[in-house]
């Protein structure tokens, strides 16, 4: 073959969905990926995490049963299988991959590639090199974690959540340095599995960046569960001793020191673009993120980029639009291929899950006057019904056409409930056309319109 329109570089929810898009619309595409197929979403972030977080639900839900009259007795943890569970789910997540490349055609290499004039050099594991001649090549290698000075990882101690989930040792006590998505959802599986845990975050709510009331609603359920919340708190210096480490952590009250046997860092990530010859080739990065146009097209213009590499949103859904959106544009039948960030739903899956998509109520107000709905789950039968009546429901909608400006929410199954909202700012739906939607009775997403109908001036049931 005289070359491929199209090689992609790396193997993520970006990269495998975008070579998928870019085979349909008949572009000859191969895929270079130097671990496995899936990415980090498939075999070290999203998936194998929500199989620990399923089962931490299933093991509270057996242990908090005699509350309502069912009572399991001898009930007891093995985390390596729970462990092995995960990997296992992470396995087969990447052979799905595999299994699509093989369906649509798609060349799959195994190493590690570099840009090159006509395409990318491959450096296979055995020490051999292979040309691959293309068009276009689309990068796609994701993120790295992020690391604090003083906090280095040795995966026996001291983790990040990619060492984490293959450890299949339960820790007694943890001390989770960041209050993000990654740091609460593991907070929430090792207490779950009875571990005593503090959460360090540096901001002055749990999930910053995020509407403030999910974070400090988070806080107090966290807090009943009794995991341990410093906010406001900054890492100092983490000494080793015997089994474990004593962490020093500053707030305004002053230094305190939190000893654990696992020290969990979850400050964030940072996108992969060095070693991807992306000076020599005359691709601009910022920060390390590589910059693209609306097109997501590099300086260079037959090099694009999607996903983690190019931001700001650092989510596997996010990753994947890009990547069908620039397949498009590189196949000819779409141009702009930038997503709307505001557009985009954010899910954390810890109990209570957070969702949210569109502005918070501070960045609505900035732009003009807004009404907001606020709706308890406490107050909706089906959460009654099945004993979830922790978080709410709140929608933000502009004050003079009553449209959806953001909707947050925090309870029992919000990160599906989310979808609607979604939908409601693709539809530039209102609060009255939301409330005008009959919701089966009872579920969860009633809350949706009863916050919608509050937010309308007209609630029901509260
Ligand atoms: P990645 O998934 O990082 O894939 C990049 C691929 O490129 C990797 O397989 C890598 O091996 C490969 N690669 C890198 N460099 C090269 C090279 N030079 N040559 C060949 N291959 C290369 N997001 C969500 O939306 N929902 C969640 O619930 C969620 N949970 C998460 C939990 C954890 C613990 C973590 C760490 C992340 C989580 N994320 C979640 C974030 C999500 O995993 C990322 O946003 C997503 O994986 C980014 O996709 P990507 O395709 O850009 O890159």
């Amino acid at each position: 073959m005289a070359g491929y329109d199209l090689v992609v570089v790396g193997a993520g929810p970006g990269g495998y969905v975008a070579a998928i898009r870019a085979t349909q619309l008949g572009l000859q595409t191969a895929v270079v990926e130097m671990e496995r197929a899936g990415g980090v979403c498939g075999n070290w972030g999203c998936i194998p995490s929500k199989a620990l977080l399923a089962d931490a639900d299933l093991y509270r839900a057996m242990r908090d049963g005699a509350s309502r009259g069912l009572i399991a007795e001898g009930l007891r943890v093995d985390f390596p299988k729970v462990m092995a569970r995960s990997r296992g789910v992470a396995d087969r997540q990447a052979t799905g991959v595999e299994f699509l490349f093989k369906k649509n055609g798609i060349a799959y290499h195994a190493g590690r590639a570099r840009l090159a004039p006509n395409g990318v050099i491959v450096a296979h594991d055995d020490g051999t090199t292979e040309s691959i001649e293309a068009r276009n090549v689309l990068l796609a290698t994701g993120s790295g974690e992020r690391l604090l000075p003083g906090l280095e990882v040795d995966g026996e101690v001291v983790m990040t959540s990619r060492e984490a989930l293959a450890d299949p040792r339960l820790p007694a006590s943890v001390v989770v340095i960041g209050g993000g998505a990654v740091g609460v959802e593991f907070a929430y599986v090792y207490a779950s599995f009875g571990a005593a845990v503090t959460v360090v975050e540096l901001a002055a709510t749990l999930l910053p960046g995020m509407d403030p009331e999910l974070g400090q609603e988070l806080a107090k359920a966290f807090h009943r569960q009794g995991i341990e919340v410093l906010l406001g708190h900054r890492f100092e210096q983490l000494t080793r001793n015997g089994t474990g480490a004593t962490v020093a952590v500053r707030g305004e009250g002053g230094v305190r020191a939190l000893t654990a046997e696992r020290v969990l860092v979850a400050v964030g990530r940072a996108p992969l673009s060095a070693d991807l010859g992306l000076e020599e080739a005359g691709v601009r990065v910022e920060r390390g993120f590589v910059v693209v146009d609306e097109a997501l097209r590099t300086s260079v213009p037959t090099v694009w980029a999607i996903g983690d590499l190019v931001g700001p949103v650092m989510l596997a859904h996010a990753a994947s639009e890009q990547g069908v959106r620039v397949a498009e544009v590189i196949a000819g039948t779409r141009t702009v291929a930038a997503l709307d960030v505001a557009a985009i739903p954010m899910c954390v899956y810890c109990e209570p899950e957070v969702a949210a998509v569109g502005l918070t109520e501070a960045q609505a107000r900035e732009r003009g006057e807004v009404h907001v709905g606020r709706f308890p789950f406490r107050a909706l039968g089906k959460a009654m019904a099945t004993g979830h009546t922790e978080g709410f429901v709140k929608v933000v909608s502009g004050a003079r056409h009553g449209e959806i400006l953001g909707v947050h929410m925090i309870g029992h199954g919000v990160t599906d409930l989310i979808a609607e909202a979604g939908l409601a700012r693709t539809l530039e739906a209102t609060t009255e056309e939301i409330a005008d939607t009959v919701h089966a009775h009872p579920t969860l997403a009633e809350a949706l319109r009863e916050a919608a109908l509050a937010a309308a001036g007209r609630a029901l049931n509260i």
